[in-house]
């Protein structure tokens, strides 16, 4: 199709917005950027010097159903008026990622799952990195794939995907596709119904052939049902803590094994990033890199000197033997869980903020072995108090970062730890989760 004098609309004006019309002035679209929000500073001098048209804290509804294309910020629910008067006019929506499938020869490794993603996104990264691909890093790591591909387009890209991009994607094809994990997540996003969301998350095999490799968490319950149901036309690559795969991977007896080509074998502890969760994350990135045919000892090497991203248990500071951890990132249950299941010592737990409609019983059995005392810091800690009292004999509330640092530091011994791992959202006390590990970090660094 042509695309020279056609209409495209941009809504949202973020790292992704900006970056689609970037790549869409490059190819002769007529672009007009809307966005309900206040534009970020930086986005409003770029979107000027691109040249194109763009709106702030308004939708103007007769330029935006005038277009040919709509391209949507994910964060845009389809329950805003804006998408309801789209859809009934019928115009194509579609999200930056499609947009840029559109115009790239790179190949992609696109990871999903609803958590691990950014982790895995970042260790796959840094594998292909460092082997000397040419690889880009794009998606919901905060980096434009469409800008990426107008300002150069690269050999590989790393793509990292939410559901909610993915379900503005049809033509999109990955190369090799990641799913890390499916548990309950922004079901208000998909009518409540848990089935919906897991489509969604299964779109990341839409348009995947016999050429292509889908690697996928064995273990997981949800998974392995639906892969039942599915009979994709996908070379399949699983990875297990509980069993032998092949081809795919596995951890067992301490050992990390990888068979795909050859096998690749190295021991768990010699893995950057600890814990189980993190395990099964080395295990899809290094599937991934074996994939294409990234040497062994680049692998090993890789995966021994990766440091961990921000707020994900980033080790923060000792202060008289005691460990502060900071896993702010951890806004679920699942999360939670697993960075409770890796604490190895005695450990003062805060936890608190906005709920998602969490049920804290499935945490009840570590919190007994692992949790000496509980910090809540949110809001409203009711369902937190009422469902640990009993399991845990010291719990008291904070009101802020700086407070509930003291009170770990008070609660702690030597040689135990303070764990900030939230099991929520942060929007109660905090701007994001980022603001809010940082303010813990900002606390530890006082003490
Ligand atoms: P996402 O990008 O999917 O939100 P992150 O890598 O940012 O995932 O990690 C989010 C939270 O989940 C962190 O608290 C992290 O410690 C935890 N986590 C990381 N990988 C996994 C995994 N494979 N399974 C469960 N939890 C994980």
């Amino acid at each position: 199709m042509s695309t020279q004098n056609k209409n495209m609309v941009i809504l949202g004006a973020g790292e992704s917005g900006v970056g689609a019309a970037i790549l869409a002035v490059q190819k002769g679209w007529t672009v007009f950027v809307s966005d309900m929000s206040q534009i970020k500073e930086e986005f409003q001098a770029e979107l000027t010097k691109l040249g194109v048209q763009w709106e702030q804290g308004t939708h103007s509804m007769e330029v935006i159903l005038a277009a040919d294309l709509i391209i949507k910020s994910p964060g845009i629910p389809e329950k805003a008026p804006v998408m309801k008067a789209i859809r009934e006019k019928g115009i194509k929506v579609i999200s930056e990622i499609e947009f840029g499938g559109y115009h790239t020869t790179g190949k992609t490794i696109c990871i999903t799952g609803s958590n691990g993603k950014t982790t895995t996104t970042m260790l796959t990264h840094h594998i292909l990195k460092k082997a000397g691909l040419d690889v880009g890093l794009a998606g919901n790591v905060g980096y434009s794939f469409a800008k990426q591909v107008a300002e150069g387009d690269h050999d590989w890209y790393v793509i990292e995907l939410s559901s909610f991009q993915l379900d503005d994607m049809y033509d999109f094809h990955a190369n090799i596709a990641v799913l890390t994990n499916i548990t309950p997540d922004h079901l208000d996003r998909y009518d409540y119904e848990m089935q919906n969301y897991v489509d969604s998350k299964f779109r990341i095999l839409q348009n995947q052939s016999t050429s292509d490799w889908f690697i996928y968490n064995a273990d997981d319950a949800l998974i392995s049902a639906e892969m039942k149901k599915r009979t994709p036309s996908v070379n399949l690559a699983p990875f297990s803590m509980k069993e032998e795969q092949n081809p795919g991977g596995y951890a067992l007896d301490k050992q990390l094994i990888i068979n795909i080509n050859q096998q690749f074998a190295m021991s768990i502890h010699e893995l950057a990033l600890k814990g189980k969760h993190n395990t099964q994350n080395a295990l899809a990135a290094g599937i991934a890199a074996r994939l294409v045919e990234i040497r062994k000892d680049i692998v090993r090497e890789s995966l021994e000197d990766f440091t961990n991203v921000e707020h994900r248990l980033e080790f923060v500071a000792k202060v008289n033997g005691i460990e502060f951890i900071n896993d702010s990132k951890a806004t679920n249950i699942n999360s939670a869980w697993f960075a409770l299941e890796s604490m190895e010592n005695p450990t003062v737990w805060i936890v608190g903020g906005v709920d998602k409609g969490n049920d804290y019983s499935e945490l009840t059995a570590l919190v007994r072995e692992k949790v000496k005392a509980i910090v809540c810091l949110g809001t409203d800690n009711s369902k937190i108090i009422e469902a640990f009292s009993g399991i845990v004999e010291t719990i008291v509330e904070a009101k802020s970062a700086a407070e509930a640092v003291a009170y770990g530091y008070r609660l702690a011994q030597k040689d135990e730890i303070v764990l900030l791992s939230p099991a929520c959202a942060s929007f109660d006390l905090f701007e994001n989760y980022e603001d809010r590990g940082n303010q813990f970090k900002q606390a530890v660094r006082m003490l």
